[in-house]
Order: C-alpha cells, then structure tokens, then sequence
C-alpha cells in the first residue's frame, strides 16, 4: 500500500470509528451516511468508469448493482435469483426448471421450482420428503393426492390457485386443455430437488416380478409391461369430468381438509389505492401447516412499508411488473436489487425490507414463508405505537410529525 492509500484508510477508519465532525465533502449527511461513504455521490468521477468487459442485455437488468444508492453499505448474501437463467428439462409433456439451496445459497429454507404441463401433460404419481406448495400461475391442472389414512382428493385449479401437499403425501399433476398449465412449487426444504422425488414407475420397475405379484395378490403377467425407466413428465391422455375422477377414488371418504385454496380470490388481507395483499396461512388453508404465503400488488410508484417477518424467510416469486428491493442487516448492511417478473427474492428473516414498484405498470409477487403462521412488524407501526418523546429523542424529529406515522399498518404507502 502507498504512503497516499494508507493515509486514506487510516483517515476513513477514523470518520467510521469515533464519528469526528469534519467539513470535507464527504462528510455524512441527510441521504449519505458515512460509514465509511459508499456510492457513487462520494466518488471521484474517473473512478466511476466501468469500461467493460460486459453483456449490456444481463448488466442493464440490475441498474441498483450497476449504481447502488448512497444509503446501501456493507456486504451481503446475494438475496436475487431467478427461473429466467434457469436450465430447463423438457420431456414429452412438459417442462420444469428449478432454484434450489445449491443454486441460490441464502435460500436454505425453501427450495422453487418452476413447471408447465401441457394439455394432458402429466407430472408423474409421486411422493417427497419435504411438503410441496404451489401457486398456479396459467392455465388449468388437475390434482390428486392420498392422505395418510388413505383418503384421496382430487381437484381442478386455475390461475391464483394454490395446492399443499404434506411431507410425503403422494400426489400427480396433470396439465387440462386447452392451454394446459404453468405453476411455481415450493419445498419447504431448501435442499428438495423436483429431480430427487420418489416415482411410481421407479420402485415398480426395481421391485421383483415375483414380490410384485405377492404385494397385489395378481399374476405377475399383469406387471409384464411396465416401464423400465421412470416417466417424470410425460403426455397423457387428458382426463374426463372431475366428478368423474372423485367418484372413482372417494371409498375411504374425503381427507379432514381440502389440499387447494382460491387464493386469488380471497378477500384481501389489506387493500388501499396503492395496492393489494392477499394472505393464506394455516390459519385459512387449514391443510398448509408449513407454508404462509401473501400475493402482493404494489401500484406504480407505491411502496411495500418497511417492515420485517420475526417467524419466517420470506421467498419471493416475482410475477408481474417491476420493481427495487432493499434489505436491511446488523452491520449495519443494506443492499439493493433490481426485480422483474420471473425472479427470484429472498430475505432471511427478521431483516428489515422495502419494496418500490419502479415501472410503469402493476408490479406482483408472491412472497412465501416456511411457517403456519403469517408475521409481519411494520416500522410505522412500532414508530407510532411507542411513546412519542421516546421516539423523538432517537430520531430527533418533531413530535408534530412523529404524530403523523401511519397507526394502522398500511401495508402498502402510495407513491
Ligand atoms: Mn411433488
Ligand atoms: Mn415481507
């Protein structure tokens, strides 16, 4: 280090260390705090030159990595992700991709996956250590599923739909015409594969012809055809009526509660001019003991308060729109990212977080928990539900406006 980079250093120690009052422009002010100054307001403008090599299409998604704002600081673990670089799988009837642990590391409490099925297409009968949640985001798809005391459920879902599957419960999808479907599962293990779930056509195949026939008390001629290699994804023959399919399987009656519900057509669980959120915990999908999720709307300009979940990560999924996100870390450490449809968040729990729609049209995501029940602290609540001089002395503002915080957990503030 030269004796110019050293004295640097020292110097910025010192502002960060014992906060000294100084006069050069870089002092901490309103907007750019010092600690040590980070961004590019306190650069030298020939530092700012960032000549390449870059791919302009991948860089120009991530304007707040590219020029994060004076108010981030710190390190943190990447919390964006996306299905959009996803490789994808593709069998005869349709396709999956997925962000598991090992391609997302923060995301260790939830693993996603992103499918389509085709009309008739058919994710394979099987089962998985971990339970499965889903949201339908196109198109129809039929499922089925046996509960533990042999009580099955069948149903058709559409779009804003979910579904729960308890930790190896075994299950099937099957895309409906004439669109067929698409839908993001959530692991609530971040380590679960869709590549790595327990198939029908597997343990058939590696079964014995003579312990098959023993198991079902038939002739093993009646197994002489069963596949050799697994299925997975494959075109199937589309379905008949619903009512159908219930009527075949209901001789050990209906499971204790349904496996889907209609969370796009719920009644909101906060909904001012500036948008909408949506809730379903175990609280209203009685079944999805491990899974809490919200659909959020945030109208252009709006804001998701700043608020933080004491219970749970939140994984998001990233549906329509645009938008920026800033997570807030002991440290302290805050970090922006930029959003769009088809990504991915993440926010470890208890870190505080913002979210600003910055396009021009509605920005939605889905944002799930790995718990049973929906928490959430809001800042404007904790700041209008603590004594006002106390607050004031910390943050030195005036009573007149502390009065002014919102009391009544907005959820969304408008631009
Ligand atoms: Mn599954
Ligand atoms: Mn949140």
């Amino acid at each position: 280090m030269d004796s110019v980079s050293r004295r640097k250093v020292l110097a910025l120690g010192a502002l960060g260390g014992a906060a000294i009052v100084t006069t050069t422009t870089n002092a901490a002010s309103f907007g750019n705090p010092d600690r040590p100054p980070e961004g590019a307001v306190n650069a030298n403008p020939a530092g700012l030159a960032d000549p390449g090599p870059k791919n302009p299409a991948l860089s120009g998604q991530f304007p707040a990595f590219e020029n994060p704002p004076a108010t981030d600081v710190g390190d943190m673990q990447l919390f964006w992700s996306s299905f959009n670089n996803a490789p994808k799988r593709i069998q005869s009837g349709g396709w999956a991709r997925q962000v598991t642990k090992a391609d997302f590391a923060i995301s260790d409490a939830v693993s996603g996956v992103n499918m389509r099925l085709g009309p008739g297409g058919v994710r394979e009968m099987h089962w998985h250590r971990a339970a499965e949640w889903a949201i339908m985001t196109n198109g129809r798809c039929r499922i089925t599923v046996l509960d533990a005391k042999g009580r099955a459920y069948v149903q058709d879902v559409g779009p804003g739909d979910l579904w729960y599957f308890p930790a190896g419960f075994p299950h099937s999808l099957q895309g409906l015409g004439p669109d067929g479907c698409e839908f993001v599962i959530v692991f609530d293990e971040g380590d679960q594969s869709e590549y790595g779930t327990l198939l029908l056509t597997d343990w058939m195949a590696h079964t014995s012809p003579e312990l098959l026939a023993k198991n079902f008390g038939i002739p093993q001629e009646a197994f002489k055809s069963i596949p050799l290699n697994d299925l997975w994804i494959f075109q199937g023959k589309e379905p008949g009526p619903l009512s159908s399919d219930q009527e075949a399987v209901a001789s050990a009656g209906l499971p204790e509660y349904p496996f889907t519900y209609r969370l796009g057509a719920s009644t909101p669980f906060k909904q001012n001019a500036s948008g909408t959120l949506h809730l379903a915990d175990s609280s209203s999908f009685l079944v999805s003991k491990t899974i809490a999720a919200a659909i959020e709307t945030i109208k252009p300009g709006a804001v998701r308060e700043m608020h933080w979940h004491p219970n749970a990560d939140e994984w998001q999924y990233w549906l329509k729109g645009e938008g920026r996100m800033t997570v807030f870390d002991a440290g302290p450490r805050s970090q922006t990212a930029d959003f769009h449809a088809g990504d991915i968040g993440y926010v470890k729990k208890s870190q505080g977080h913002i979210i600003e729609n910055t396009g021009t049209t509605d920005l939605q995501f889905v944002a799930v928990f790995k718990v049973g029940e929906y928490q959430e602290v809001g800042l404007s609540s904790w700041l209008s539900h603590t004594p006002p001089s106390l607050v004031a002395q910390h943050l030195n503002m005036n009573p007149e406006d502390i009065e002014r915080i919102p009391r009544d957990r907005p959820g969304i503030m408008p631009g």
